[in-house]
């Protein structure tokens, strides 16, 4: 399992792949983040270009409207100061008929020109008509000597301040112009107008606008808290000249931001009521006559936030076309794959085809040559069941041939003994001797039988093999053997040893005449081979050995024994090393087709120190 695994591990190939893929990603995210930057430079640059655009305007708009207002207040005065009514009053100060006709023009130039107050201050700067003079806040008796405006009208100028008022305390916009007599100045005729419709107006546009004045003091606010600070710290000179000329009463005007620059400050730092201290840009626009500047600040913070917005915004779509076309690029790639993979397996697929038509062709020429092989086996093995059936047959007329001497003999002697047994026999009966004559009636009786049994044996023995099997005793077996070959044995004086088992009963499966011929064909070649044995040393050794589920017979002569060339052809039907009609060499080829019969067997070998021996293998009975 290790093995597998760590291999695969530190596969170079595959740590190529990983480190290319990493590279990729790597790549890919520093593609979105320089596009992300890209976005937000370009998205800030036009983002403040368009603020700065639209600061513009709005301040352009907001001195436009402010200087035409001043204008149109500048007009009244001026056109005041040609009135006849504040003329006569100013040269006949104590004439109440006088005094009251100028007190009602002033009164109508009020309602008409919507100004706070307008009224009439002689050359001592004491008002001496008002269009208020009727109210309890009645300028009329109060010194305006120490106003700017009213120097400044007197010295056949035009006054103009803002200020915050000195009888009401509520701020305006103060203007003067001159009365003449002749070519002397004889008196002032102002006017006070609130600019309060127009900070209203600031208030409602929604921008961040100061109107401050030559000393930076802002006077008007769209915020109301910003009113009455400074753009920058006020010198000394400034703060004690505002002092004298009561301009902003007695207002603390602390500095709106705590930087220490001078003039028309680019950027201020300053805190909205209720938020936190924010740097602005700052647009300025000069206005009147005074110095004055309308000042529109701008939140630079706000252009950030939207082009930070647009540069991820720019980012994400980075990322996600790269990722579209990674996914295309991909699909494409496992299509390939796909297609690849269907091509290779359609042609695994063809030559699998080809490989089991080729495979079934050869099988099918198999199965013929098998078949054809099969019956010339068939063919063969009948000829050779057919020829084994004759030779058996051929086997036992070949040995009841060579036996048929033998066999004359055996019954010739019987028969010569019945004859001379049968004819003392009739002559004992003659003399009355019944007690020999019972005795040689037994003889009689008893080489009869023997006669039956050596008849039935050569009908047997003639007779062709049945393949039944029975339980035969193996001695009587063997006894009947000898008693075949017995005109052999004698023949060549041979000595045969039967060491019987301490069982006489043990029984085999067999057929007892095909056993017994068995038996006959082994003892036979066994003296046939001792023929040129020494007389003495001619023996021939029979063994039965009995186990539990079989029983072996072996038979061991002390003939030559077996040459290899006559091992190996030993059970070859017609083999044979006799001479010419002494054998036909079927003998041990039918005895081995005996014993298959019997489910036994035959086997051959050299005894050492001794001939031959042949064993024969039974299933026990
Ligand atoms: P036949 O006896 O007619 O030759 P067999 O089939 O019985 O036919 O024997 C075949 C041959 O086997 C014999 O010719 C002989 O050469 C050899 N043979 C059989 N038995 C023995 C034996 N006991 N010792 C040596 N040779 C033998």
């Amino acid at each position: 399992m290790e093995s597998s695994v760590l291999p695969l591990l530190s596969d170079p190939a595959v740590h190529t792949g990983r480190a290319r893929r990493v590279g990729f990603v790597l790549l890919a995210l520093l593609l979105c983040a320089a596009l992300g930057a890209g976005a937000y430079w370009l998205a800030l640059q036009s983002y403040q270009n368009a603020a700065r655009r639209q600061a513009d305007q709005r301040a352009d708009f907001y001195a436009l409207t402010l200087q035409s207002e001043l204008a149109r207040l500048e007009t009244w005065p001026r056109i005041a100061a040609f009135e006849r009514a504040l003329r006569d009053l100013l040269l006949q100060p104590g004439d109440p008929a006088r005094r009251a006709a100028a007190n009602r023009y002033l009164e109508d130039v009020q309602r008409s020109a919507d100004v706070n107050a307008v009224y009439l201050i002689d050359a001592h700067g004491i008002a001496i008509a008002s269009s208020n003079w009727s109210l309890p806040s009645s300028y009329v008796g109060q010194s305006y000597a120490f106003r700017p405006y009213f120097h400044e009208a007197m010295g056949a100028g035009f006054g103009r301040l803002y200020a915050i008022g000195n009888t009401t305390g509520v701020p305006g916009y103060f203007v003067a112009a001159p009365i003449s007599a002749g070519a002397r100045v004889i008196g002032v005729v102002a006017v006070k107008a609130s600019l309060d419709a127009f900070g209203a107006a600031l208030a409602r546009s929604g921008d961040l606008v100061l109107l401050s004045d030559a000393n930076g003091v802002v006077f008007l606010s769209s915020v109301a808290a910003l009113t009455f600070r400074t753009l920058t710290p006020l010198s000394p000179a400034v703060q004690s000249r505002l002092r004298q000329t009561l301009q902003y009463g007695d207002t603390a005007l602390t500095p709106l931001s705590d930087t220490q620059a001078t003039g028309w400050p680019d950027t201020l730092r300053l805190a909205l009521p209720g938020a936190r201290p924010r740097t602005y840009e700052v647009e300025y626009r000069p206005v009147g006559r005074l110095g004055w500047q309308v000042a529109v600040l701008l939140d630079a913070r706000s252009q950030r936030q939207s082009a930070l917005v647009a540069g991820i915004a720019t980012s994400f779509a980075g990322a996600f076309v790269i990722a579209i076309a990674l996914t295309l690029r991909l699909r494409k790639q496992r299509y390939l794959e796909r297609r690849r993979a269907a091509a290779a397996l359609q042609q695994a697929h063809e030559e699998l085809e080809q490989h089991i038509a080729r495979r079934t062709a050869e099988l099918s020429q198999a199965n013929v040559e098998l078949a054809n092989k099969v019956d010339a086996l068939n063919r063969t093995q009948r000829m050779l069941s057919e020829t084994r059936d004759q030779a058996v047959q051929a086997g036992k007329l070949a040995v009841l041939g060579q036996m048929a001497a033998g066999i004359t003999h055996e019954l010739n002697q019987p028969l010569a003994a019945l004859n001379a047994l049968s004819d003392n026999t009739v002559r004992l009966i003659g003399r009355g001797r019944m007690d020999d004559v019972q005795h040689n009636l037994t003889l009689i009786s008893g080489m009869a039988s023997r006669m039956g049994r050596i008849v039935a044996q050569i009908k047997a023995f003639a007779r062709k093999g049945e393949t039944e099997r029975e339980r035969v005793n193996v001695h009587e077996a063997i006894r009947n053997a000898l008693l075949l070959i017995e005109p052999r044995r004698r023949e060549l004086d041979a000595h045969i040893e039967c060491a019987p088992n301490d069982d006489d009963a043990v029984t085999v499966l067999a057929g007892s005449v095909r056993l017994e011929q068995v038996l006959v064909n082994l003892l036979r070649n066994g003296l046939d081979a001792m023929a040129q044995t020494e007389p003495a040393m001619r023996a021939l050794t029979i063994l039965v050995d009995a186990r539990d589920d079989h029983v072996e017979i072996t038979v061991t002569d002390n003939g030559p024994g077996l040459p290899e060339a006559v091992r190996e052809r030993l059970f070859e039907p017609f083999f044979t090393t006799k001479p010419p009609g002494q054998g036909l060499g079927l003998g041990l080829a039918i005895s081995q087709a005996i014993m298959e019969e019997f489910h036994g067997h035959l086997g051959a070998r050299n005894e050492p120190g001794r001939g031959a021996s042949f064993t024969l293998w039974l299933e026990r009975g």
